[in-house]
Formats: C-alpha cells, sequence, structure tokens
C-alpha cells in the first residue's frame, strides 16, 4: 500500500482524470471491436461503437463506471497523500525551525559556560599565584616553601637520595633602610632574589621566608655540595653592587636530611647553624652537623 501511494504521490491529478478517461474510451472502442469481429459479425463497428446493444450498452456502462470509480478512488488517495506530505513538511519545517532555536540558544548557553569556565580558572591561577609567590620579589612564599619541603622530606625518606635546606639573612639590613629607606631596603631584597634565583638550578626551590630572611632546598644534594653552593652565593652577594646602595652581604645557615627528620628538625638546624654564621660574624656560612675542619672550598669559584 505505501508503495503503491509513493508512486502516485509524483501523479498529477488532471493527468490521473486524463488516464481514466482514456482508459473508459480505450475499452469501448476494444469492445466495439471485439463485439463486431467475434461475437457479432452482421453489425458494423461503427453501429457497436456509437449504438450498442441495451445489454451490451450496459455491460460497458458498468465496467466504464467501475474504471471511473477507480480512477476517483485513486484521486482521493492521492489527493489525500498530498495533504499528509504537506503537514509532514509542515511539521518538519516547524521542527527544524524549533530545533534550530534550541541549538542557538544551547549554543549561546554553552559559550557562556565556558567563558564562565575560562574566568573561573583565570581566577584559580590568580589565587594560586597570589598563595604560593611572594609579591615583593616574585619568588615562592613561605606557604608554598612549607609545601614544597614536606614533598621533598617524604621522598628524601624514601629514595635516600640527599636533601638539603639553606637558610639565609641579610645582614645588617635594619641599617640599609634606616640609611636609604624602605624603597631601598626593598630593591636590596628584590635584587638579593633576582641574584639567588639565577644562580640556582631549575629543581631546587627558593624562597622567602619571611622579612629579609630567604630558604634555598636543593633536593639530590649532600651537605658538602650545600655548603659550596652557599658559600658561592655567599660571594655572589659580596661582590654584587647596587646603583643606589652600598653592598649588602648575607649569612648561611646550611643542613641536610637525616633519617626521622621533619620539617621542624630540619629547619631548626638550618636556622641554629645561621645563628652561628650570624655570631662568627656575618657574611659567612656555616653548617649543622659541622663539615670537616680540613674542607676546602676549592670547587665554589669553579
Ligand atoms: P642581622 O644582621 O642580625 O640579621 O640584622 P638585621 O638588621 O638584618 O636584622 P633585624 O631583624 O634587626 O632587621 C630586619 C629588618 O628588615 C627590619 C625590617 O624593617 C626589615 N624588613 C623586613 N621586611 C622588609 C621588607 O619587606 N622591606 C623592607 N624594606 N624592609 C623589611
Ligand atoms: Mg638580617
Ligand atoms: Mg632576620
Amino acid at each position: 500500500m505505501k508503495l503503491q501511494l509513493d508512486g502516485l504521490k509524483n501523479i498529477n491529478p488532471r493527468h490521473l482524470a486524463t488516464l481514466g478517461v482514456l482508459c473508459a474510451c480505450l475499452f469501448w472502442f476494444i469492445e466495439s471491436a471485439i463485439d463486431t469481429f467475434i461475437f457479432e459479425q452482421q453489425r458494423l463497428y461503427l453501429e457497436n461503437l456509437l449504438r450498442p446493444e441495451t445489454t451490451e450498452l450496459w455491460n460497458r456502462c458498468q465496467v466504464v463506471f467501475l474504471l471511473m470509480a477507480i480512477t476517483v478512488l485513486a484521486m482521493l488517495m492521492l489527493h489525500r497523500q498530498r495533504k499528509i506530505t504537506r503537514q509532514l513538511k509542515k511539521y518538519k519545517l516547524a521542527l527544524e525551525d524549533t530545533i534550530f532555536e534550541r541549538t542557538s540558544d544551547l549554543r549561546l548557553k554553552n559559550a557562556m559556560l565556558e567563558n564562565e569556565i575560562m574566568n573561573r580558572l583565570k581566577i584559580e591561577a590568580e589565587l594560586l599565584y597570589i598563595a604560593s609567590i611572594d609579591p615583593l620579589t616574585s619568588i615562592p612564599n613561605r606557604r608554598k616553601f612549607n609545601e614544597v619541603l614536606s614533598y621533598e622530606l617524604q621522598r628524601g625518606s624514601r629514595y635516600q637520595k640527599g636533601l638539603s635546606l639553606i637558610l639565609c639573612d641579610l645582614d645588617h639590613f635594619k641599617r640599609i633602610n634606616d640609611k636609604h629607606g624602605h624603597n631601598i631596603g626593598d630593591e636590596v631584597l628584590r635584587e638579593f632574589a633576582r641574584l639567588v634565583s639565577a644562580h640556582i638550578r631549575k629543581t631546587d626551590t627558593f624562597a622567602r621566608w619571611g622579612g629579609e630572611e630567604f630558604a634555598l632546598l636543593l633536593p639530590e644534594t649532600d651537605l658538602k655540595t650545600a655548603f659550596e653552593m652557599a658559600e658561592k652565593l655567599r660571594l655572589v652577594i659580596d661582590e654584587h653592587q647596587l646603583p643606589n646602595a652600598e653592598r649588602f652581604t648575607a649569612s648561611f645557615g646550611v643542613t641536610q636530611f637525616v633519617e626521622g627528620d621533619n620539617e621542624i628538625k630540619i629547619i631548626s638546624r638550618a636556622d641554629i647553624a645561621l645563628y652561628k654564621a650570624k655570631a662568627n660574624g656575618r657574611n659567612k656560612v656555616e653548617s649543622k652537623p659541622k663539615l670537616q675542619t680540613n674542607f676546602k672550598l676549592s670547587s665554589v669559584m669553579g
């Protein structure tokens, strides 16, 4: 049925009517010919065609009526089919419109959401930066350093590859502030951070511990190497000249990770070493435990 309707779909109703009339006429002509040549040879073809016998006329009219009825039925079906197709098309267009509207709406909402996510990620990154970077020197702050220290202490105890900590403090920094003002003091702090950052490895963590104190964590580094590193930094600072201020120096306290260490223990050892460096006259490097007295800083300047 569907196939038949599909076939009918493309036929013009006028053609269908013409076809029905043609079929009826053709039947009339053929039937007249059959009558003339087979059943009623005594009558002429024209007589059979235009004035058939009453029974014959009745029979032919029945068939013609049947053919016309079939044609009208086909036309009705065609009409109905076309109406359904038109309605379907209308629904399809309406549906497409709705889908388009909804899709545009969704696209807009999606873009707004993406924008919102990007903004949040930006804010998150900014917050993370603020939470972990010291605004004056742009190096990690104490909070970030503590985070790295805990992680490295865990790694240090698991892999036993050595871990050293250096605490450093600018010498007589208060004098610089008092003599040149806080702005120059800030400049000195920034310069100190820049100088140290330029001389350490990427895997080291250098942070502002607070005020004019700094901390340097050196993974996979033993005490001797850390001491050499501190001495190298001490010399770099000592020899550096700032344009607007006198030379400044720093003292360093060095220690290394030992089994059973935690954050408090390792920091307090480095602090004791730093205190010793200050007590010994400043611009010094001291370690806890103390290194062998015959230890030479041969490789420091190399
Ligand atoms: P020492 O050699 O014993 O370390 O002496 P010091 O003067 O360096 O140490 P002290 O603790 O007496 O003074 C530290 C000074 O550092 C005091 C404080 O005003 C100053 N300071 C701390 N933070 C900042 C900062 O962010 N900027 C500036 N300009 N000064 C700071
Ligand atoms: Mg100081
Ligand atoms: Mg201090």
